[in-house]
């Protein structure tokens, strides 16, 4: 079947998610959605404020009172359990979302060595190294040595961002010395000198004693939680060295159907692919070129060149091993990446992912349901709403009938651009059309066996039929700025 996730949730999500989604299992399945993935479960430094991302403990899913409660954000570590439970009893896999590089709002302070290095280029050392105090140990007082008795200490930690120097705090990024000498590790992201430093304590997976503990967590994880495969945050920033052996552990002693999906947020798919290759095609990554170049194209209007839309994307590298998405948590508008692709375009850039062939599309929670946020930016209050992308349940569908089969590409006019599904011997398959500038149309020829066939617009955008003529060729339409599923007639209700 043509699988098909979920993100459930988005920065501004207020409420209890896991009861909400739990809720809503049915609702996703019927709309076609194979698997769901989830905000990161474990207790963040900033409690209930927290979206996941500052993680303070991980063998917490909202079970101890640690930061201010019991619960995450989302729920509690029942809520979440209960969660999983219900969609896999509606046939959804879910995903995890794991948070591997940093931890933040450690208990103690403790007497370490650092120097600081420059932001702009990591491998520049700023001054002499010197004394300095830091919140670098975690022992977890409120959950004690429950699942694990581990203390985190400034050994495994590579840096840190905000330390004490004679009473003074200062902020930057600090270099750790510690067993495992005063360099960043070589296996991450070249980006800035060296990015092995992204936020708040930052994991030094050199250290034996942490791969160990992380591969103990994992086991936990996965069998307390019984999720289907995991989304990985912030990859540039870990060892691949780590990854490699953490992810083969997984596969090999823990869940060989484990689905893994990487987030290694780069705009060229070149470096994305470096990065796959390197993992030995042993997980999946997000193509973000594909999201810019739809973020793009919603803001050129009628001067991007569709023929371009999927150059330069991860899809055309490594179809297999792509999911493709239009936009996420992180690039909605307020967010750290904020690029959000312009309402418009967005039943077209859902139609590019959810309609081709190979890659493995992520709907992102507001295009289904809608939202309205507000968030200070420059110290002023701004206001958010993102509609729902009202056609997105019916191109989901189209997805589940038509969306089979060979795919031939039609990509011959500027504003104007389609692409055929053959079908494969079941469902009759289907021709996408789709204009950023005026009405449009393609002529294709489907052959001669076809003469005579009818096709309708499965998204009711064209009223009018198609007939296809006595030389097998249809003239498929699109209106302005717009989309069209074309789909025969006498298929129109076919369902697998
Ligand atoms: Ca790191």
């Amino acid at each position: 079947m043509n699988g098909v996730i979920i993100q459930y949730f988005h920065w501004y999500h207020n409420g209890n998610l896991w009861n909400e989604f739990a809720e809503n299992v049915d609702f996703l399945k019927e709309l076609g959605f194979t698997a769901a993935w989830l905000p990161p479960a474990v207790k963040c430094s900033s409690g209930r404020e927290g979206r996941g991302y500052d993680v303070y403990d991980l063998y917490d899913l909202g079970e101890f009172d640690q930061k201010g409660g019991i619960p995450t954000r989302y729920g509690t570590k029942q809520e979440y359990l209960d969660a999983v439970e219900k969609a896999h009893k509606a046939g959804i896999s879910v995903y995890g979302d794991i948070v591997l590089n940093h931890r933040i709002g450690g208990d103690e302070e403790e007497e370490i060595t650092v120097h600081q290095v420059d932001a702009e280029d990591r491998k520049k050392i700023i001054g002499d190294p010197f004394k300095a105090t830091a919140v670098t140990k975690f022992t977890f007082p409120g959950r004690g040595d429950q699942y694990s008795s581990f203390v985190w200490n400034y050994e495994c930690f590579s840096g840190i961002d905000i330390i004490k120097k004679e009473d003074q705090e200062l902020k930057g990024i600090f270099k750790i010395h510690n067993s495992y000498g005063p360099e960043w590790t070589e296996s991450v992201s070249h980006q800035f000198g060296n990015y092995d430093y992204l936020m708040g304590a930052d994991v030094e997976y050199r250290n034996p004693f942490v791969v160990e503990e992380m591969k103990k967590w994992i086991k936990w994880y996965l069998e307390t939680t019984k999720v289907d495969g995991m989304r990985l945050d912030a990859l540039k920033h870990i060892s691949s060295d780590f990854l490699k052996d953490w992810i083969r552990y997984i596969k090999t002693e823990l869940a060989p159907d484990c689905y893994v999906l990487g987030e290694f947020w780069k705009d060229e798919a070149e470096k994305i692919t470096y990065f796959s290759d390197k993992m030995d095609d042993l997980i999946s990554c997000f193509d973000a070129p594909l999201h810019y170049n739809f973020f793009e194209a919603s803001k050129e209007g009628r001067n991007y060149d569709l023929t371009q839309i999927l150059k330069g994307s991860f899809l055309e590298k490594k179809p297999v091993f792509s999911v493709s998405f239009v936009e996420n948590h992180d690039t909605q508008k307020l967010q750290s990446l904020e690029s959000a692709v312009k309402t418009w375009f967005k039943p077209i850039a859902y139609a590019v992912i959810l309609l081709s062939q190979d890659a493995y599309p992520c709907v992102f929670y507001p295009d289904l349901f809608g939202t309205e946020y507000t968030d200070i930016k420059d110290n002023e209050e701004i206001k958010i709403s993102m509609p729902k992308i009202e056609i997105l349940p019916k191109l989901l569908k189209a997805r589940q009938q038509f969306a089979y089969g060979e795919q031939h590409y039609y990509f011959d006019h500027p504003n104007c651009i389609a692409w055929r599904r053959e079908g494969d011997g079941k469902s009759s398959g289907c021709i996408v059309v789709i204009s950023n500038g005026g009405e449009g149309y393609k002529g294709i020829e489907l052959g001669q066996d076809h003469a005579g066939l009818v096709y309708v617009d499965f998204l009711d955008h064209i009223k009018e039929e198609i007939v296809i003529n006595t030389d097998g060729v249809g003239v498929f339409k699109v209106n302005s700025c717009s989309v069209s599923v074309w789909i025969r007639k006498d298929q129109y209700n076919f369902s697998y």
